[in-house]
């Protein structure tokens, strides 16, 4: 059996670690393919692919982008949700691709600024500044930077307590946001010569009619792949998006969705 794992953050987006120690992990932990899957950056790719070429482990370019769906859902919309769309295989110079993922980073610093000031309205002292200074790639701010903040000044313990508290709907320092739309993100992926794959479906709850829907819009779209085993699916989950798959006639993925030490389950190459 090979070992491919084909979701993973560096510290271009919210991972903690250079694109090239994520390789050194790998390929220590076997890894028959490892895939660098940045959320809507590319901007890791060339060292991780370099560092791969140098220990001889097959690397798969990829990138994770941020989507709203469904696309009808205005941004203060409860029915809005944020999903996550991996692309794997795809060619870092394609200008659609390019141009794409720049207009989403584009949204992230303008959202970064809303958020800093809606923890300001609540009391809370982490400014804008403090979370860039937990971000390597400024343009690629988001929740993790903010949360790490928060854990920095000791305002809750870990990181999932920050996202519980402060950083999900309906939380002070949460704010809806437009992201790319769905059929773009798949374009983009297609276009670009790669393989569009549904992360983690398991973390969006949605009810099982919201799921059908979803699949049968990635599906028309021109999605391929749905992520099976990954970091955050339980087994029930596993065996239940597996059975998807079968019946869709889709791909199954893997990948730990590592983002560091101590803030992820599995390390690249550790998963079922
Ligand atoms: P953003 O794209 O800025 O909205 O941030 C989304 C990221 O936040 C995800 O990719 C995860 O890395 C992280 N995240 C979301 N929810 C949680 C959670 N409950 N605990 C830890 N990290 C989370
Ligand atoms: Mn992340
Ligand atoms: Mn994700
Ligand atoms: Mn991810």
């Amino acid at each position: 059996m090979l070992n491919f794992d084909l979701h993973n953050h560096s510290l271009a987006s919210d991972g903690l670690l250079a694109p090239a120690a994520l390789v050194k992990i790998a390929a220590r932990n076997g890894c028959d393919g490892f895939a660098l899957t940045d959320h809507d950056t590319l901007a890791g790719l060339d060292e991780a692919r370099q560092a791969a070429a140098a220990v001889g482990l097959r690397f798969i370019q990829g990138v994770e982008i941020s989507v709203t769906w469904p696309d009808a859902a205005a941004d203060a919309d409860a029915r809005a949700n944020a999903i996550h769309i991996v692309g794997l295989g795809i060619d870092p110079g394609n200008a659609a691709l390019v141009g794409g993922l720049e207009a989403i980073r584009a949204g992230r610093r303008e959202r970064a600024a809303r958020i800093a000031d809606d923890l300001a309205r609540a009391g809370i002292v982490v400014t804008l500044e403090d979370a860039l200074s937990h971000c390597a790639n400024p343009e690629m701010i988001g929740r993790t930077h903010f949360a790490r903040a928060l854990v920095a000044k000791g305002r809750v313990k870990h990181l999932s307590q920050a996202f519980e508290r402060y950083l999900t709907r309906g939380k002070p320092g949460y704010v809806p946001h437009r992201w790319a739309q769905l059929a773009d993100a798949i374009r983009w992926i297609d276009g670009a010569g790669g393989i569009a794959v549904l992360a983690h479906p398991g973390r969006y709850h949605l009810d099982a009619a919201q799921v059908r829907q979803l699949m049968q819009d990635f599906m028309t779209a021109g999605g391929r792949a749905v992520e099976v085993v990954t970091g955050s699916h339980s087994p029930r989950q596993v065996g239940e998006f597996a059975g998807h798959a079968r019946a869709l006639g889709l791909y199954a993925s893997r990948g730990a969705d590592y983002h560091g030490p101590g803030e992820s389950r599995f390390e690249p190459g550790m998963m079922p």
